[in-house]
């Protein structure tokens, strides 16, 4: 088996649990825009799908900017209680609160500890869809690189974050990638078929669906650096 020489993780989800801090500071800047303009109709999801995709034939680049998209629909929110630079101006306000809270996250058991064992014998990069940044974590510094959905200009399962990924790292195929995460479309499917291999972080007890053959799966990072080395070595 060819050896791995680069680990590729998803962030949300599979290094926290998005959904608590997500919540949560959406509340909060909610609460803090209200304060400053008055109550707002922020509507439910079928609304935000739609906004979104009108959003995003304006602007195509909303698809994979996913701060814009929320500045945009802050502003949309209020710009009929408002002036357009005053919703502007509250817009960035409200965006600059929200990424703080966003990041106010807490890592698995065992996260950091199996990032820096795995560090010293692997290249560690990250791949994400979300505006999560690793550099504003301590075990940033366990990472080569780090590759959002806005330097990819598009997100997983298309290939751009995975493209960018190997021009990181010298003379590296897809063979030599390890690519981890928790999604089994966006991460899994996706690098599967570029011929990367994948690991699958099911911490949910989540039922495999997809067409192909199910990954080799863990819930515990404090196994993962010795299932690696089982698995690869
Ligand atoms: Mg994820």
């Amino acid at each position: 088996m060819t050896r791995i020489k680069l680990i590729t993780f998803d962030l949300d989800d599979t290094l926290w649990d998005n959904g608590p801090t997500i919540t949560n500071a959406e509340i909060l800047t909610r609460k803090w825009i209200e304060k400053k303009v008055g109550r707002i109709e922020w509507g439910n999801f079928d609304d935000f799908i739609n906004l979104r995709e009108d959003l995003i034939r304006k602007d195509p680049s909303i698809a994979w900017d996913i701060s814009k998209l929320r500045k945009e629909i802050f502003k949309k929110k209020i710009n009929h209680l408002v002036t357009s630079s005053e919703a502007e101006v509250i817009a960035n306000n409200a965006f600059d609160m929200f990424i703080n809270k966003r990041h106010e996250v807490e890592l698995y058991d065992g996260v950091a500890n199996a990032l820096k064992s795995l560090s010293m014998d692997y290249s560690l990069g990250v791949l994400t869809n979300g505006n999560a940044d690793i550099y504003r974590f301590e075990i940033g510094k366990y990472f080569d690189f780090a590759i959002s959905s806005i330097e990819a200009k598009d997100s997983k399962p298309n290939r751009p974050h995975f493209d960018k990924a190997l021009q990181k790292i010298d003379g590296i195929s897809f063979a030599e990638m390890l690519h981890i995460g928790d999604h089994q479309i966006n991460d899994i499917f996706a690098a599967n078929q570029l011929g990367i291999k994948t690991l699958w972080f099911n911490n949910k007890n989540t039922k495999w669906v997809q067409a192909f053959e199910k990954p080799k799966d863990f819930s515990d990072w404090n196994r993962l650096p010795e299932i690696i080395k089982e698995l690869y070595e």
